[in-house]
Formats: C-alpha cells, structure tokens, sequence
C-alpha cells in the first residue's frame, strides 16, 4: 500500500480525529497512488496515523477513513459503515419517509451523502474516495432495503476532485454521473410527508439529491409560529416553509423562486397537501412568483407591501472562505431588504448554508443589517441542520446550515 508522510508537526489534526489533510501538510508520497486509492498516514517519523482515500488533484489530498487502525479499510470496512449510518435513522423504511441515511464526514465516510425517500436511495459521490468505494456502497444500501439506487453526483465538487464525469454543466458530462445503480428504476415523483405536509420530490431533476431534507426542524420552528400571518416565503424551492406555514395557519403566502420547475412542483405540493384535510383551514390565498428574490423585495419596498412573517432560505452563497466577503454583503442586502418589509412583531426566519460563514459571523450580518434598516429585533429562535445530518465532534466543519428567527418590534 502507498504511503502518504506528512510534514513534522502536521500530525495534530488527524491524531485529533479530523478527517481532511490539505495538500500542504504533505511531506512526501510514496509511488503513484490512483485516484480514491487507499493510502496509509503517518506522521514525520513514520509513526501510522491511520488510513485514508487518496485525491491526487484536490486541495485535501486525503480523507481519512480511519484513524489508528492496524488494519486497512477494504469492501467490508465501508459497507460496515455505511450500515451504521443507516441503523442510526432507525425506521428508514417506514412508508413515505425522506430521511439522509448517511451524511459524509460525520457518518466516517467522507464525500458520500445518501438521502432516502420513500425506500428509494439517492447518493452523491462528491469525492475520490467516496468514488472508489462505489460498488461497496450501493451493495450495502441494497443489503439495507433499498428499492433502488440512483445515483445524483453531478456536483462541481468532482472537478475539484479530478473525477471522470466531473460536472460541469452540460448534459453531457452529466450523463456519467447520474442514473440508476442498482434495483428498481424510481418513479418520476416520490411522495413524501412531513408532519402533515406533503411533497413529491423529483430525484432526476431536482436540487441537489431532490429535496432539501436539512430543513426539516426549522419548517416545523416556522410552522409553529406562523398563525395568521401573511407570509413572504423566498427561495421557496418546492413549497417547504410556505407548506409549513399553510399547515401552522397562515392566510396568505407569497412563494418566490427564480426555478419555474421547483415553483411548478411547489403548486402540486399546495394542493396535495390542503385539498383533502378538513383538519386545517386553507389559506385564503396562496402565490407563486417565479422572480429574482432580490428584485422582488425591491419592488415590494417601491410598492409598500409588508408582511407578518418572511422566510430567507438561499442558496449558498459561500462555498470558500476567499468567497466569503462577497457572501457577506448578499446576505447584509437580502436581510436588510426583507427586514424593512416586517410590520410591527413581524417574524423573519432567516438562514444561511454556506459551510464558510460561522453562526457568530452570521449574527454579525444581521446585526448590521437590523442597524441599516433602523430596526431592533429580538431572536426567538434557532434552527440548525435536521438531526438526520449530524455534525461529527471533530469535525466542526460539518455544520453548515443554521437559521435565526427574529422578531421586529
Ligand atoms: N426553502 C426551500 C429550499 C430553498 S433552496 C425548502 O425548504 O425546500 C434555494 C432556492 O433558491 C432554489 O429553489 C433556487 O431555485 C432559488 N434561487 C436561487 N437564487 C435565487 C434568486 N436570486 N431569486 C430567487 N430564487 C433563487
């Protein structure tokens, strides 16, 4: 096996469990290792770290899959893994659940996502290793139950990678990276349900593996509090906090989205999910605005609109901290916009999911944007991925979405 030495001192991570090695903590490798190939770690003087899964063009040069370990990580070691992650979200078959089975670094198997909806698995192989480890990983979701495997790794992330099939945009390159894997082909819509809401999830063209899963727990948060408000609901993808909203009481919701495609969906998740409940009164109006969130939110503060409750769900802005200050003024210019559209006790749920832009950062955002808009505001709440993406202790990067709700005097 290829052996990966780092520089004296650049041990302290990885004896502390963090999975990445940046290519500048390495001293030397030995041979020519392949891409996603397993290499062994040792520190300076030679002493085994553990092993990882060696990504030749990327910045992290290794992820480690284990730490300490005498003996290396074969076909067996990951599916072991991967049934660990799925044994964690305990009744993952249960019918018209949309559950993330495993969730990369923090399920010990870094670059790999699997969300499930349904029965039916969606994976992202975002790194070499995860790559590699293909074949190893369908097999053991299969073992678990899966109706089918599809596989949804156009992602832009590969290219970083040097993968084959890197994404990058074109139908074409698309085609090596999605598709079935395994089993039963997945219908063209998925139903779900959470809580009372249902959503139908396309897994071939939709965000990332369908649906935004991560949101569970702050749509329930927004819900709650969402009684007869209007509500602004931006970046609305299919419906999510505006569905919410609908369920928890809410007369009136405006969904904007600049995707005619999540905005068409979105309507026949409204519909499917208030048109056979008398449990709940159904909002006396529900719109969609296929717009561009920050336009819209001028046109609303040119024609004097306000709203109760308004929710910020954007895409992420930051993918690296280089592209942090530009990430920053995005989100001080949306904030600042919906907040001086708030009436009086209006609620703004609002959320970042770049990896790069820390809770406390985010706080300092809003803050600046509360003191532009000549506002104060009180936080009410916090929101965080949903307990299905956990956030390994050593690995704080995992953490990658949070959301504060403030409340306008
Ligand atoms: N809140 C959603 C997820 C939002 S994902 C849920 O709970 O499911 C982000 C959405 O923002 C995507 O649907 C994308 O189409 C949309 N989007 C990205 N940039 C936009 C812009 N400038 N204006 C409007 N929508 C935008």
């Amino acid at each position: 096996m290829e052996k990966v030495t780092l520089k004296p001192k650049r041990e302290y991570t990885v004896v502390h469990r963090h999975p990445w090695i940046f290519s500048g903590a390495v001293d030397r490798v030995s041979g020519t290792p392949s891409v996603g190939e397993t290499v062994v770690v040792c520190d300076s003087r030679g002493a085994k770290l553990g092993y990882g899964s060696y990504s030749p063009a990327s910045q992290i040069r290794v992820r480690m899959l284990s730490f300490g370990d005498d003996r290396a990580p074969d076909a067996e070691f990951v599916k072991e893994r991967v049934r660990r992650a799925v044994s964690r979200r305990g009744d993952w078959l249960a019918p018209m659940r949309g559950v993330r089975l495993v969730n990369g670094e923090s399920d010990g198997l870094p670059g790999v996502v699997c969300d499930a909806y349904d029965g039916w698995c969606v994976v992202q192989l975002a790194s070499a290793g995860a790559e590699y480890w293909k074949a190893a990983i369908v097999e053991a979701l299969v073992a678990a139950g899966a109706k089918g495997v599809y596989n949804r790794s156009d992602v832009d992330s590969r290219r970083r990678e040097g993968l084959d099939g890197g994404f990058d945009g074109t139908a074409a390159s698309a085609i090596h990276v999605t598709g079935s894997l395994a089993g039963a082909e997945p219908p063209e819509l998925i139903e779900i349900h959470e809580g009372r809401v249902k959503y139908f999830v396309d897994v071939r063209v939709g965000h990332k593996t369908g649906f935004y899963l991560d949101q569970r727990e702050a749509r329930a948060q927004v819900g709650a509090l969402a009684a007869d408000r209007e509500v602004l609901n931006c970046f609305s993808y299919t419906g999510g906090f505006g569905l919410a909203a609908a369920v928890g009481g809410a007369p009136n919701i405006v969904n904007v989205d600049s995707s005619q495609p999540a905005l068409h969906l979105a309507r026949r998740n409204f519909e499917a999910t208030l048109c056979c409940s008398e449990m709940y009164g159904r909002p006396a109006s529900v719109s969609f605005e296929c717009a561009d969130v920050f336009k819209y939110l001028r046109t609303c503060r040119d024609s004097r609109q306000s709203f109760d409750m308004i929710v910020l769900d954007p895409p992420k802005f930051a993918d690296t901290k280089a592209l942090l200050p530009r990430a920053a003024r995005g989100y001080k210019d949306l904030n600042l916009l919906a907040m001086k559209l708030l009436r009086p006790g209006g609620i703004l749920a609002t959320f970042s999911c770049s990896g790069a832009v820390t809770p406390e950062f985010f706080d300092t955002i809003l803050r600046e944007a509360a003191f532009d808009a000549g506002r104060d505001f009180q936080i009410i709440g916090r929101t965080r991925q949903a307990a299905d993406h956990p956030v390994s202790l050593s690995f704080p990067e995992g953490l990658y979405l949070k959301g504060v709700l403030l409340r306008a005097d």
